[in-house]
């Protein structure tokens, strides 16, 4: 089966291209980071502390997640669809919480390989290459720096009518870094055959054009 594997820090600009490299190729594009968001979502909704793992574990027994892989895709946890309250700002930094306990992470990981080995897709996370498939064909670490990656952020909620400021922003994309980077199970990581794409100076269309020009020069 092929499998893609994009991992990289928040905002670089992996979902973008994943969906971009998917549509091209024709195969499905699974966003793993929306399943710890619903995975989230749905702890918070029942008033649980998403750090911990106590109330976490008791609650992970019950959790019936699937995911409808699509133009977007759709998570359904415990027979609701969350899609459309995953992206909110409070989402983000629960999601990056509750990530951190390993009863979690096996759970949803056991969901990606099942998916992964039964579908072609290009998968975007953060432990994709190191972890949940280790022999992906393609391996791709898509980063771009803290500024520009805040920049960007700030720019999307501003269209959409957030007041956060670009220092907040900025604060927050570090902190999920340095989360997602230094937990103890399944880190951020960039693995030796994974090939790094900066995305710090390129446009959409050169950092897709340069994940393809990879995939179809080796095919
Ligand atoms: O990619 P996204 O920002 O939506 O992911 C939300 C959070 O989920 C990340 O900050 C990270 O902590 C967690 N995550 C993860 N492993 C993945 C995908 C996401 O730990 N494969």
């Amino acid at each position: 089966m092929l499998n893609i594997a994009i991992d990289g820090p928040a905002g670089a600009g992996k979902s973008t291209i994943a969906k971009a490299v998917s549509k091209k190729l024709g195969i499905v594009y699974l966003d793993t980071g929306a399943m710890y968001r619903g995975a989230a979502y749905a702890a918070l909704k029942r008033g649980l502390d998403v750090n911990d793992a106590s109330q976490i574990e008791p609650f992970l027994s019950g959790l019936e997640m699937s995911i409808e892989c699509g133009d977007v895709q759709q998570i359904i946890v415990n027979g609701e669809n969350v899609t459309p309250f995953i992206r909110e700002h409070k989402i983000s930094k629960a999601a990056s919480d509750i990530s951190k306990l390993p009863a979690v992470r096996l759970k949803l990981v056991e969901l990606q390989r099942e998916i992964a080995g039964r579908t072609a897709c290009v998968l975007d996370g953060r432990d994709i290459g190191s972890y949940v498939l280790p022999d992906a064909e393609y391996k791709f670490f898509v980063t771009a720096s803290p500024e520009e990656r805040a920049n960007r952020r700030f720019k999307e909620l501003r269209e959409k009518g957030s007041d956060l400021t670009y220092e907040e922003i900025l604060a927050d994309i570090k902190d999920r870094d340095y989360n997602d980077s230094h937990r103890a199970f399944a880190p951020l990581v960039q693995v030796a055959d994974a090939r790094l794409i900066d995305t710090t100076a390129l446009t959409v269309d050169e950092a897709v054009g340069a994940v393809l020009r990879i995939i179809e020069g080796e095919k």
